[in-house]
């Protein structure tokens, strides 16, 4: 989740194909009446990962990349019942922790940021998770979207982090077109009434994953059909076999 870029549908494809086609921006009164129905559709959203602190979120969205919420919830669930600190992650150790997550991807890798994440915040941070993007973002495998991440669920701040479904949506139905994760980011924040910018990136995402699928949008059941910009909604025929893995 950190360095990826974001992919349509599973997070194994291309932002660019999830993204087209390009549609006209959403009006002022457009966006927020937008954010009003997500809002009243998810009235109080939650990340669907799981964690009890700021360190192991910050651990479990390290994890997260090109992996689903779900199979970092099952790896995280044991080896955060034997390491939920840094200092208890490094004296378990890489090999232990690579075995723990062997099940998700990149998980050589990810063992490794995660050892090297935890070492990094006992030097510089005395064992706690800093709530500056700069900080977060100098520490291995956690790039812009995982630093907003963080600092959106653990800190409360209100940061917009752009991961596959973000991407889609936001160009998608002309909230925030844009070519990449970044300018889709700038533009959210730039046209996110205020109210609404807590909570934005987690009604996004879970908009995303769950009704503007990748494949096959359910635009019959959306509630942002009649707002929403995009010229080739689905109806109702189309939605009778959704693709495995579209979400
Ligand atoms: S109407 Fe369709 S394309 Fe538009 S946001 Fe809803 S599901 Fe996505």
């Amino acid at each position: 989740m950190a360095t990826a870029r974001p992919r349509a549908g599973s997070k194994g494809r291309t932002a660019a194909k999830g993204a087209a086609p390009a549609v006209p921006p959403l009006s002022e009164g457009e966006v927020d009446e937008l954010y009003r129905r997500l809002a009243a559709a998810r009235p109080d959203p939650r990340s669907e990962l799981s964690f009890t602190d700021p360190y192991t979120l910050l651990v479990a969205v390290v994890l997260s990349a090109q992996a689903t919420d779900a199979s970092v919830n099952r790896a995280t669930r044991p080896l955060f019942a034997e390491a939920a600190t840094p200092a208890a992650m490094v004296a378990l150790g890489e090999e232990r922790v690579r075995q723990a997550i062997r099940t998700i991807g990149l998980f050589n890798t990810k063992a490794k940021n995660v050892i090297a994440l935890s070492r990094a915040l006992i030097a510089r941070h005395d064992g706690v998770v800093p709530r500056e993007r700069e900080a977060l973002q100098a520490l291995p495998g956690v790039g812009r979207k995982s630093a907003n991440v963080v600092l959106n669920v653990a800190f409360g701040e209100p940061t917009i982090a752009v991961d596959t479904h973000v991407f889609r949506v936001a160009n998608r139905t002309g909230l925030a077109p844009g070519a990449t994760p970044e300018a889709v980011e700038a533009g959210l924040l730039a046209r996110t009434p205020q109210r609404w910018l807590h909570n934005a990136h987690h009604w996004l995402i879970l908009h995303g994953r769950y009704i503007c699928l990748a494949r096959r949008p359910r635009c019959p059941d959306c509630v942002i059909r009649d707002v929403c910009h995009y010229p080739v909604k689905t109806q109702g025929a189309d939605l009778a076999a959704p693709a495995a893995g579209s979400v």
